[in-house]
């Protein structure tokens, strides 16, 4: 094995078995900042050696989810499936050197063990029938059996680790069996291809889940066996959701595509996931820059971190209100062609410019999806009013029509922009003696056929004086 080198090297190493839910993800944003913060390297493993749960679709998901949040890789994907050979070699080297032997002991034989300690109240665990020892006769070999590769575990001292997330962690060897490293069919097993993959490509910090932290003391044997140098391993406490569980599918946890679809912006997931397990002072808002500045295995927290989905929406609002209004215009038009809004490339068919929309939208929105509805109503037809229908007369009544009409007027006079239009409001409201909402409202149902929508002048600005005063002059 090759030594460490002293620069920094991570990686994130899902298994693409169907479901990437925010809190994965979060197990790949926290080795990618300490690459970047450090000026290392960051890897992505794809490990697929579960051929049945595997699926290319969930790697698609991984590999476009890193993409939009904008966690950039240094090398790969590497496929595990890939490297069967590098791993059989590396078996080859563990048998040669008595490492590792073949136990030749079949299922109902270990089920039988199992069975037989669990009634003893002992813990289950395979009992080095076939573990050779100097001096020890070995059973004989049973004919057409195909053998189980196991890994010759020390059978004294203690394995420690100083995590960088949990503190110290030891655990006896006592307490660990001969793990199976290749099935019968040769094939290697999980624990086996993480170690000689971190060796192989030379990870120098092990950062993922804490459900994988009784995997880390047999993989750290292994490492030994094979002359590798460990790494420092931190192991992240886990997300639970609203009710405190474990996140998952099934207690409705939305993948990162959901996200994406739902209309949030990836800098408000990075900023909410950076803060799921992780702290600096009491910065709440964030860039990904400043993260990357801060970040330190240090700051990372012990507890589980609880999921809120009313914080990442508050985030999100945040993001879109402070967005440059034509980046974020150009977010929002996937959204705003489902919704029926005609795009011509980047432009809108006909209606006001779309960024202008968006910009007077995005005060308000939590989603891009919010922005897309809102924006509906500048780019649908004037509404055809029932001047006779007592809807109609609810939302304009007879006695506000005059000041309609003078307002209408006065807009001539005005430049279009959203001083001038307020302007000429005020002096109408002044002149009747009447408040704001007496005369918007009615405006508002005249233009849009809805009193719901955001502030009239900038509105009318937007959609532009002329059109403003056609659906106007109705009455
Ligand atoms: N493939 C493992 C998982 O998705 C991660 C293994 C590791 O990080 O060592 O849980």
């Amino acid at each position: 094995m090759e030594n460490l080198s002293t620069r920094i090297r991570t990686r994130f190493a899902p298994s693409p078995t169907g479901f990437i839910h925010l809190g994965n993800l979060r197990s790949a944003l926290y080795p990618w900042a300490f690459a970047r913060s450090k000026g290392g390297d960051f890897i992505l493993r794809i490990e697929d050696t579960d051929q049945e749960r595997s699926s290319q679709e969930a790697v698609d998901v991984i590999i476009e989810g890193l993409h939009w949040l904008g966690l950039d890789i240094d090398e790969g994907p590497f496929y595990q499936m890939q490297r069967l050979e590098r791993y059989q070699a590396t078996l080859k080297i563990l048998l040669e050197s008595g490492l590792a032997y073949p136990c030749y002991m079949s299922e109902d034989e270990l089920n039988a063990l199992r069975e037989k300690q669990i009634a003893n109240k002992e813990k289950p665990r395979y009992n080095g029938t076939w573990r050779p020892e100097p001096g020890k006769s070995l059973p004989k070999i049973p004919e057409g059996v195909k053998p189980v590769i196991r890994f010759k575990n020390p059978q004294e001292g203690i394995v420690v680790w100083k995590d960088a997330v949990k503190g110290v962690i030891s655990i006896s060897n006592e307490e660990l069996d001969d793990l199976v490293i290749a099935r019968p069919d040769g094939t290697p097993t999980y624990n086996f291809c993480v170690v000689v993959d971190d060796l192989d490509m030379q990870i120098t910090h092990v950062i993922r889940g804490d459900d994988h932290i009784n995997n880390t003391p047999r993989q750290i044997n292994i490492i030994h066996a094979l002359g590798g140098q460990v790494p420092v391993y931190g192991h992240l406490p886990t997300v639970l959701n609203e009710q405190g569980e474990k996140m998952s599918k099934r207690n409705g946890a939305m993948s990162v595509r959901d996200y994406q679809h739902a209309g949030y912006l990836p800098e408000a997931i990075l900023n909410y996931l950076a803060r799921l397990g992780w702290s600096h002072g009491d910065a709440e808002v964030f860039t990904k820059e400043q993260f990357v500045q801060w970040f330190d295995l240090d700051s990372l927290g012990k507890s589980p971190a609880q999921f809120s989905p009313e914080k990442l929406i508050w985030l999100n609002h945040h993001y879109i209100q402070h967005a440059d209004s034509e980046h974020l215009a150009e977010q929002t038009i996937p959204f705003a062609k489902k919704e029926g809004i005609i795009f011509l490339g980047n432009q809108v068919q006909a209606g006001p410019e779309f960024v202008k929309v968006v910009d007077l939208l995005k005060a308000r929105a939590n989603t891009l999806i919010e922005i897309a509805q809102g924006a509906k109503l500048f780019y649908m037809s004037a509404p055809q009013h029932d001047l006779q229908s007592p809807e109609f007369k609810t939302n304009v009544s007879e006695t506000i029509i005059p000041a309609i009409k003078e307002f209408t007027e006065s807009l001539k006079n005005t430049d279009g922009t959203k001083e001038s239009i307020a302007a000429a409001m005020k002096e109408i409201l002044t002149k009747h003696g009447i408040k704001m909402p007496a005369l918007a409202m009615p405006i508002r149902y005249l233009m849009f056929a809805t009193t719901q929508t955001p502030a009239i002048d900038a509105m009318i600005s937007i959609i532009g004086i002329e059109e403003v005063i056609k659906r106007l002059s109705k009455v």
